[in-house]
């Protein structure tokens, strides 16, 4: 049998200690020059390549990293500048692309697929004409040769995936059809590219948007682009986030002399026992997941390595890019010995690769994965996954789901307030002060009583200003928390927070997620007395405010061992007391924001019903315990929802607050077509720009929002958290839109 050899997709690119954020943030700030970026952006690539030609991997996927994000850098690559930023080159041109220049916006940032990154969307317009210019990426190709000889494999993303992720107005074929000879002089200078004695053994051309739904329809392009660039250099092309579904009878067959599947979500399995595989072509099964933190199992995956052995010589890679879980496991001292052992982030992943390959190879036993075993059972031995919570969940009935009265029955038993009422989505400025807080407690300077103190005083001051403006229902401003997820994850039980465990969200931005590893327990509660301290600085109302569960499971790594529906019905129970407890305690409204929601929409359309549905439970689980004069709201972060629409009215919150800012009347337009019979807050108020909200424009919304919808349905409130803002434009445009609703009650 031909030797199986290993292989990456792809590293995480923003350094192990955050290097790169840290530079590009001191770049912006004008506290450091071009060269010291460039300096440290290439240390952290050139250490990426290091780690995993240690690691012993065979082909090494380079390329990937990038200073802002790779889409963005194909589509200057490839000449596809919008108008408003032509004339501007370099990194003018590329930090302006990604986060606006003057009066130029900078371009969309949207998730990459099912995934919790996301890249810049590439606007095409019809007259573009692909002007390509490689120069700086076949330098890094160079500096990679250098480090890694042979060993070195571009990654490129690929033309159908790059045409079907950008906003044009040309059809995909002429799309295509323009930017086919860029890829053609693209992959003859790989090709023609010579360090010393490398050459480029393949290139990687990234489709994952072959996963997606409407790949079929995509056959001719996929077969045109492929045929067309197969004969240059040898290719791999590169698929994952699912299986090829529909597709994969003809996307098997494409001319190209290896493929990569994705043996970790999906049914890629299943799909080669059904169609088979042409015995030319090279399979690379990416078979150690690249999305989730855990250990692989040796008893799952070695027989369907064997497996897919039997059908097509065989690669090993991990299922993605590895940029989508933290460096190491070994940066964590915290984790407790039992959790620890059944980690795997990046660098362990590399070596759960050539390891597994080494096996297959014939040059290791099996007793290799041993270690492995054994901390599983030690796991398992903390953590079973049959417990009294699982059977409580089992034992869950329909009405525990509901709330006990309807909303029209529940509504007039509920808080009384003036028609257009005015509310905040939670947060208030994070200002330096309330950071220096966190620092100082996080140093030992302050104890834990002095710094809650702080948090209780610039509760008490915004609450205060809150009363001055004159809004209907306050917020305590969340200072507490430093993140919405995070900070019930560290007051729940179930729960790990690493501490260097970042992965980038985009652009220098990253993210912690918190590890979800057990059983989810709330010993205490987690927001009362936050609560408790707003409400008694005022008369009115204070709105109690909770992260919602699918926005805790979706933006945490979840355990392996049970499914996601069974987790976040864990973590809604442990809100479903905390509401009760809020409710103890005075609140009369409480909001349980479900800003993720919609983010974990399964990439195909058939899977999508039974997401929603648990989802939905969830919430409704969570909440479906409070009394029925308890007003529940609650918040999501995107205006255009027309797909969960329906999902949304099954969640029968009393209030919700959605985006608005950005969008025209589509929010209430779609609303209103679908009969949407309760109280809605469309954001007034664009808390992504430093802009104040000026009276006019705020009553100009509010005109229009009473158009679609009666009076009694409308709450005045921002698009989001102000958590970003300075409290000068906060103040003012808060006055603003109070002033507003005032003047719209008037008129009605
Ligand atoms: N309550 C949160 C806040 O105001 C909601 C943030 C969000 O939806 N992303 O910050
Ligand atoms: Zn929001």
């Amino acid at each position: 049998m031909n030797k199986v050899l290993s292989q990456t997709l792809g590293y995480p690119r923003i350094g192990r200690r955050r290097e790169l954020k840290r530079a590009l943030e001191g770049f912006w700030g004008g506290k450091l020059g071009d060269g010291e970026l460039l300096q440290a952006w290439h240390e952290v690539e050139a250490e990426g390549w290091r780690v995993q030609q240690a690691a012993g991997l065979d082909r090494i996927g380079v390329g990937d990293s990038s200073l802002y994000d790779p889409v963005l850098d194909w589509a200057i690559r490839f000449g596809a500048i919008p108008e408003r930023h032509r004339g501007r080159t370099g990194w003018d041109l590329l930090f302006g692309m990604a986060r606006g220049a003057g009066d130029a916006a900078a371009l969309e940032l949207t998730k990459w697929f099912d995934t919790n990154y996301h890249y810049l969307v590439p606007e095409i317009d019809s007259r573009w004409e692909p002007v390509p210019e490689f120069t700086d990426y076949l330098s890094t190709l160079g500096r990679a040769a250098e480090v890694l000889e042979g060993c070195a494999v571009p990654i490129v993303l690929g033309p159908v995936t790059f045409l079907r992720l950008s906003r044009t107005d040309l059809s995909i074929q002429e799309g295509l059809r323009r930017i086919l000879p860029a890829y053609r002089e693209l992959l003859q200078e790989i090709r023609d590219l010579r360090r010393g004695a490398w050459g480029v053994p393949e290139v990687q051309l990234h489709e994952p948007a072959l996963v997606l739904p409407h790949s079929a329809e995509d056959r001719p392009l996929y077969e045109m682009a492929y045929g067309e660039l197969t004969s240059l250099i040898p290719l791999q092309l590169v698929t994952y986030f699912d299986d090829l579904g529909e597709s994969f009878s003809w996307a098997s067959r494409l001319p190209v002399p290896s493929i990569a599947l994705d043996f970790t979500r999906g049914d890629n399995r299943s799909l080669l026992r059904k169609h088979g595989w042409p015995k030319e072509t090279t399979l690379s099964a990416g078979l150690i997941d690249g999305r989730s933190v855990w250990r692989f199992d040796p008893e799952r995956t070695l027989p369907l390595a064997e497996e897919i052995r039997q059908h097509a010589p065989l690669r090993v890679s991990p299922s993605s890019s590895l940029q989508f879980v933290p460096h190491s496991v070994q940066a964590e001292a915290g984790l407790p010995d039992f959790l620890a052992g059944v980690l795997a982030f990046a660098d362990e992943k590399l070596l759960e690769v050539t390891q597994l390959a080494a096996y297959l190879n014939g040059e290791q036993a099996t007793s290799i994965f041993e270690a492995g075993a054994s901390a599983w059972a030690g796991y398992r031995a903390v953590i079973p996954a049959q417990t009294d919570l699982a059977q409580r969940i089992g034992a869950l009935n329909s009405n525990d789901f509901a709330r006990t009265t309807d909303y029209v029955g529940r509504r007039p038993t509920q808080i009384q307030l003036p028609a257009f009422p005015t509310t905040t989505i939670g947060s208030f400025p994070q200002t330096r002060e309330i950071r220096s807080l966190r620092r100082q407690r996080k140093e030992g300077v302050l104890g834990e009583s002095e710094y809650q103190a702080g948090i209780d005083q610039a509760i008490r001051e915004t609450v205060r200003a809150q009363d001055e403006i004159g809004l209907d229902v306050l917020v305590h401003g969340e200072f507490e928390r430093t993140d919405m997820v995070e900070y019930f994850a560290e007051r729940l039980h179930g729960f790990a927070i690493t501490e260097h465990g970042w992965v980038q969200s985009y652009g220098s931005r990253c993210v912690r997620p918190p590890i979800i590893y057990g059983d989810i327990d709330r010993p205490a509660a987690l927001t009362v007395r936050e609560f408790i301290v707003a409400q008694s600085a005022t008369s009115r109302p204070v709105k109690g405010m909770l992260t919602g569960p699918v926005t805790i499971l979706n933006w945490s790594f979840p355990r392996a061992d049970i499914p996601r529906r069974e987790i976040a019905f864990q973590i809604a129970l442990a809100l479903r007391s905390e509401i009760r407890d809020l409710e103890v305690a005075g609140a009369r409204l409480v909001q349980v924001d479900e800003p993720a929601l919609r983010e974990g929409l399964p990439l195909r359309p058939e899977r999508r019903a039974e997401y929603l549905a648990w989802a939905v439970d969830a919430f409704r689980l969570a909440t479906g315990g409070a009394r029925p004069e308890t007003q529940i709201h609650t918040h999501m972060c995107y205006g255009d929802f027309g797909d969960v629409i329906e999902a949304i009215d099954r969640m029968d919150a009393d209030v919700i607050s959605l985006e608005n800012a950005r969008s025209g009347d589509e929010t209430l337009e779609e609303l209103a077509r679908f009969g949407y019979r309760r109280q809605v807050g469309p954001g007034v108020y664009d808390v992504h720009s430093p802009a104040v909200l000026s009276l006019e424009a705020a009553m100009g919304k509010l005109r229009s929002f009473h158009r679609h919808l009666p009076p009694d349905q409308i709450w005045v409130n921002p698009d989001c958290g102000l958590k970003t803002r300075d409290w000068p434009e906060v103040l003012a445009s808060l006055r603003n839109l109070v002033a507003a609703a005032r003047q719209v009650r008037e008129e009605v």
